[in-house]
């Protein structure tokens, strides 16, 4: 199984870290190993002082694929989750400076949260998935999947130019604007069309 992950694919989150918009989507892929134990505290690491939350609406690949078209993209996903993509700020900037590759900034232990529960697109509003993100009971981030530069379908096209999607295969679909900070003791739930998806305490 692996962990794709869309980077700047809302313009109020690029403009927020001073990106640029992309033009095609940027992707970057997490180890297995990166999710969170279900029901585990988040353990912020010794060799980082900035780790931000990242709320992320996530595609469950259900079906094998590569080269998949848009207009059959959806026959590969039947269900969307929500995710935390935790990032090691300030060891992301260093990397993006040097041009290296993020992997150790976005792939430790821990860095993948995702809900228990996928809800079925069918049960979900078309192109305009509304969800948040709240850092001890304040949202913190509210976003919408309509504001998404890439859509779901675009996005799985794109990927699977490269590689091969496989079932069980997850996608994190890139964050609204809001990111920031966390720190032990906090405690941080999330939320898609209403629905209670996760809560993830910190320490
Ligand atoms: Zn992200």
């Amino acid at each position: 199984m692996k962990i794709i992950c869309i980077g700047r694919n809302y313009a109020e989150h690029a403009k927020e870290l001073g990106n640029a918009l992309p033009t095609e989507p940027v992707f970057f892929c997490k180890p297995d190993s990166a999710l969170l134990p279900k029901g585990n505290p988040f353990y912020i690491p010794d060799w980082t002082n900035d780790v931000h939350y990242e709320v992320e609406l996530v595609l469950r690949i259900d079906r094998l694929g590569k080269h998949i078209t848009e207009e059959f993209a959806p026959r590969y996903f039947g269900s969307v989750g929500l995710g935390i993509d935790f990032t090691a700020r300030d060891v992301q900037e260093e990397l993006k400076k040097k041009g290296l590759p993020w992997e150790k900034a976005k792939g430790f232990d821990g860095a993948a949260v995702i809900s228990q529960e996928f809800v079925s697109i069918d049960e979900l509003p078309k192109e305009q998935i509304q969800f948040t993100l709240a850092k001890n009971g304040d949202v913190v981030q509210s976003g919408s999947s309509a504001d998404m530069i890439f859509n779901f379908n675009q996005i799985v096209s794109y990927v699977s130019r490269f590689m091969t999607l496989k079932i069980g295969d997850l996608i994190f679909t890139g964050t609204p604007s809001g990111v920031g900070k966390v720190n032990p003791g906090d405690v941080l739930t999330g939320n898609l069309e209403g629905r209670p998806m996760f809560q993830v305490k910190v320490k």
